[in-house]
């Protein structure tokens, strides 16, 4: 894994993981872990809020002092690890709705850069809901608020003119 990789996005993914293979003897791994799931959700969705992160640490903690066996003992684990090496991460994710990495959609910010554009319009032709403006050889522009974070202008951009 690199810098490429969001490490909020990965705790999420191994607590996906754990919440399908819980076998639901036990309540603070049953819905321990789903709670922890939901929050992490909330927050690649760009609706963390504060005391995302303490709410996170408690429910860690108590489902590894809690829990039956050793899938709920060490599921909490990936929060736990990321969000001591890599707090800025979350931080960023709620505090300042950035997902550094570029891997959360909801977070993603899609910019032409104008001083690449060329103005071809190959974007604008692709985008799929009409969010790109811009006359031929003239830089063009994307409206944030039609925007549906697609993706798919950066993988038309001949010039590599569209980032996030
Ligand atoms: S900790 Fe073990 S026993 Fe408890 S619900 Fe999870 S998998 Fe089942
Ligand atoms: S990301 Fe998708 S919706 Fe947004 S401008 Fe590009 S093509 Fe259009
Ligand atoms: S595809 Fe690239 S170069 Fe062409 S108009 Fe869009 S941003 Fe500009």
């Amino acid at each position: 894994m690199d810098d490429s990789k969001c490490m909020v996005n990965i705790a999420k993914f191994y607590l996906e993981f754990t919440v399908d293979e819980s076998c639901g003897k036990c309540t603070p791994c049953r819905i321990g872990t789903k709670r922890m799931q939901e929050i992490l959700q909330k927050i690649c969705d760009g609706k963390g809020e504060k005391g995302d992160l303490e709410k996170l640490e408690q429910l860690a903690n108590n489902i590894k002092r809690a829990s039956l066996c050793g899938l709920g003992q060490t599921a909490p684990n990936p929060v736990l690890s990321t969000l001591k090496y890599f707090k800025d991460e979350y931080t960023a994710h709620i505090r300042d709705k950035l997902c550094p990495a570029g891997e959360c959609k909801a977070l993603a910010n899609i910019k032409i850069d104008p001083t690449k554009c060329k103005g071809c319009g190959l974007c604008k032709k692709n985008c799929p809901v009409g969010a790109i403006s811009g006359e031929i050889k003239q830089p063009h522009k994307i409206d944030p608020d039609v925007c549906i974070k697609c993706g798919l202008c950066m993988t038309k951009c001949p010039f590599k003119a569209i980032n996030k």
